[in-house]
């Protein structure tokens, strides 16, 4: 594959500002990676400077606590990411020396590094002669092949790498690894976009199966869609006469594990208010009344759809309390300043920001 067409494009168009490029060590190029997986650029620039700012190094973020991870985390979601990224940081502060690995297998060693995510650090970084595969290159292989398959089959994952390696292989090319692939995921994002791509500007037309075929706009074949379900959930504004409010902490296993979250439940085909009083007193040992319908929230995890209904309740009996949940996750009352800065779920956050605003 000659590259050179695509490197001269990617002089002059590519994203050069964004400062995970500017400043390419393996432990930043892993931080901005494992942010990207499945968050927009805009966003990720929110949160890398201000990430990167608590958490200056390796040895930084392995001696920070979870909690204060997930805080600087809160907002970017899928929450596994960083809890993976903290253990990692452990794993690698742990070692003689505790630099970051530059090896490809101790690399994908790591929790939460896959196939590309390696070659990633490791090309971007090191400049190593190691192919990648994500959300805009995959686009952008699948159209210069033509392939004529969902793109997470297993057999179009397979094209897809050797597609991927072939641009960055010795054989084929001695200009940098880095470049080559920076400049692939470029022009996927900005050229070869899932709607209407810019052929007549594209810097590998000349050999574009799809495009010679006229094909572009059926490449890549979606993938089966998702079955969704709806589900029903309601969750707790419970004060205290202090102006505490009462929070739990999920476990590992759960939903956003090491987040705080309102007593919250699924609703099975109960009244949303019985459930939720009866869920209250099992899960903390607090009897209470729930007054009022304060919100109703929709939002998505994974395959669900979700309908949570927000309630606030008055606080009739403490006196069996409990300190833990049936699966072990800490139970606390949290004043005004403290609900600031603990890590909470999303939904979690929004009812936060309903008491504070008076809502
Ligand atoms: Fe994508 Fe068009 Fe370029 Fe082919 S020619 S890689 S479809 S932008």
């Amino acid at each position: 594959m000659n590259v050179s067409p695509l490197l001269a494009w990617f002089a002059e168009n590519g994203r050069h500002d964004l400062p995970w490029r500017i400043d390419r060590t393996p432990y930043k190029v892993w931080v901005s990676e494992i942010m990207l997986q499945q968050t927009q650029v805009k966003t990720v620039l929110e949160y890398y400077s201000r990430f990167l700012s608590a958490f200056p190094n390796v040895q930084a973020l392995a001696e920070s606590e979870e909690e204060t991870v997930l805080r600087q985390w809160e907002g970017l979601g899928y929450y596994r990411r960083a809890r993976q990224l903290h253990a990692a940081a452990k794993i690698i502060a742990g070692r003689p020396g505790a630099e970051f690995p530059e090896t490809f297998a101790e690399v994908l060693a790591l929790p939460g590094i896959g196939r590309y995510t390696a070659g990633a650090i490791l090309s971007f970084a090191c400049d190593q002669r190691l192919p990648i595969l994500e959300a805009n290159t995959q686009r952008l292989y699948a159209r210069l092949i033509a392939l004529e398959l969902p793109v997470t089959a297993a057999d179009a994952q397979k094209r897809l790498w050797e597609t991927a390696e072939s641009f960055v292989s010795a054989e084929t090319s001695s200009e940098s690894p880095c470049a080559i692939n920076t400049a692939l995921m470029d022009l996927g994002n900005l050229v070869c976009t899932p709607q209407n791509p810019q052929c007549d500007v594209c810097p590998l037309r000349e050999s574009c199966e799809a495009f010679r075929r006229g094909l572009t706009e059926k490449i890549p074949v979606p993938a089966p869609k998702m079955a969704y379900e709806a589900r029903t959930e309601a969750a707790l504004l419970l004060e205290n006469a202090r102006s505490e409010v009462c929070l739990l902490r999920y476990v590992p296993g759960e939903w956003w594990a090491g987040l705080w979250d309102f007593p919250r439940t699924q609703i099975t085909g109960g009244a949303p208010r019985d459930e939720l009083q009866k869920f209250t007193r099992e899960t903390t040992g607090l009897e209470v009344e729930i007054t009022e319908e304060a919100a109703k929230i929709r939002h998505s995890v994974t395959k669900y759809r979700i309908l949570l209904h927000v309630f606030r309740g008055r606080l009739v009996s403490s006196a069996n309390a409990r300190k833990e949940t049936p699966s072990g996750g800490e139970i606390r009352w949290v004043g005004e300043k403290e609900l600031e800065t603990i890590p909470l779920c999303s939904t979690g956050r929004k009812i936060a920001e309903m008491k504070r605003k008076g809502e």
